[in-house]
């Protein structure tokens, strides 16, 4: 990695083509790329006020926003966007991916996504955006067009509709995750060489056990992208095993490990099966979908879901097989209150979480602030992006 900034990259950033660039040029970590002399440029005008009005955070350190105009219902994009461009481990394997660059003429909708991607990623970090009115605004059209044809696919909701954020996500991590399989260069089932499985994939092996006889499924092994979880069960298992002080990776663990089903052994209908969960690999990111019932929550639901979520999740004590003291930290928070997504986001340099809501980026504060603003706002948290710490 370097310090200085390639004159390949500076093109590249001119051009805002990234898929021309001869890699590993590519990086893009903002505070190496670009000195004080570029920043000093594009940021100056802006970053007082900035300064001003967000406290002791600077333009730099909040970053950009994404352009959602009305009719075109980005938002549920912009989330994933803006959270994978916030989760440094991704955003730097992606846009340091040789792959990227090796196949700029692929036309599967996977390549075209990633080439977007890499496109906006380049946008948000760079000294230039796509939308001329706003240095602080980048146009993630493409992206979405490119999402439209993977959509296409998978018989989802099409440009210019509302879709579902967590699905979206699934979509498109699947979708890469095939890419870079079919890449064919290198073992791309080891997750070293596959950036979406290294960033997001979980590697489980369950296996589910009869509590009443005893009875035992065979036992499953599979890869997915997220932990899902219903705040309604985190708050019944809460309820029930209140005695026992439960830490919040424990109540994860617990909430997942409940399921009725029939019983081949009891033959009595629906008996309470305990699903066990390995992981086999531990990866950079560990995503946490909050599947809800209702798209009203109160904000005391909100609260109680608060006292749930873990700030810094000891992965170990959610699954077994991971090594001791494996620590994430949460980084990002989409959350949504009626048909609307926005994203929460901690930013480490500064100790502070940033509001990501399409084009306006505000600075929220500390966590106390985060867990206000969403009570009050009756914001939704729905996919939480823990990054690895330890
Ligand atoms: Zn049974």
């Amino acid at each position: 990695m370097q310090d200085s900034q390639s004159p390949e990259l500076e093109q590249a950033l001119r051009n805002e083509d990234v898929t021309s660039l001869q890699l590993p040029s590519i990086h893009l970590r903002p505070e190496q790329s670009f000195g004080t002399r570029e920043y000093g440029n594009v940021w100056g005008a802006s970053h007082g006020e900035a300064l001003e009005k967000n406290g002791e955070i600077s333009a730099k350190d909040l970053g950009k926003g994404l352009d959602n105009p009305k009719g075109e219902y980005n938002c549920f994009l912009n989330v994933i966007i803006q959270s994978l461009w916030q989760l440094e481990s991704f955003r730097e394997a992606l846009l340091t991916n040789s792959e990227l660059s090796l196949r700029p003429d692929d036309e599967s909708e996977a390549a075209a996504f990633l080439r977007s991607l890499a496109k906006v990623f380049s946008s948000l970090s760079g000294s230039k955006s796509g939308v001329d009115v706003n240095l602080f605004v980048v146009d993630p059209t493409e992206c979405r067009k490119a999402l439209s044809s993977i959509f296409m696919s998978r018989k989802r909701s099409q440009v210019h509709e509302m879709a579902d954020a967590s699905e979206a996500l699934n979509d498109i991590l699947e979708t890469l995750q095939l890419f870079f399989e079919q890449s064919g260069k290198t073992d791309s089932s080891d997750a070293s060489s596959n950036i979406v499985l290294g960033s997001f994939g979980l590697k489980v092996k369950e296996g589910l056990r009869c509590s009443t006889c005893g009875y035992k499924m065979q036992e499953q092994s599979y890869t997915r992208f997220f932990h899902y979880v219903p705040p309604k069960l985190l708050a019944d298992v809460h309820q029930q095993l209140r005695d026992q002080k439960l830490s919040p990776e424990d109540l994860l663990r617990e909430a997942y490990a409940r399921d009725t089903r029939t019983c081949p052994g009891c033959k009595e209908g629906n008996a309470m099966f305990e699903c066990s969960q390995a992981l086999f690999s531990c990866p950079d990111i560990f995503s946490l979908v909050l599947v809800w019932e209702t798209t009203s929550a109160t904000p005391d639901d909100i609260s109680l879901l608060f006292h749930q979520l873990p700030l810094v999740l000891d992965l170990s004590l959610v699954y077994s097989g991971v090594p001791s003291g494996s620590k994430y930290r949460l980084r990002c928070m989409v959350c949504f209150y009626g048909q609307h997504y926005v994203l929460l986001s901690y930013k480490p340099r500064v100790k502070q979480w940033v509001q990501y809501d399409d084009s306006s980026v505000k600075r929220v504060g500390d966590w106390k602030e985060v867990v206000e603003r969403c009570r009050l706002g009756r914001f939704q948290p729905n996919v939480l992006f823990y990054e690895r710490c330890t």
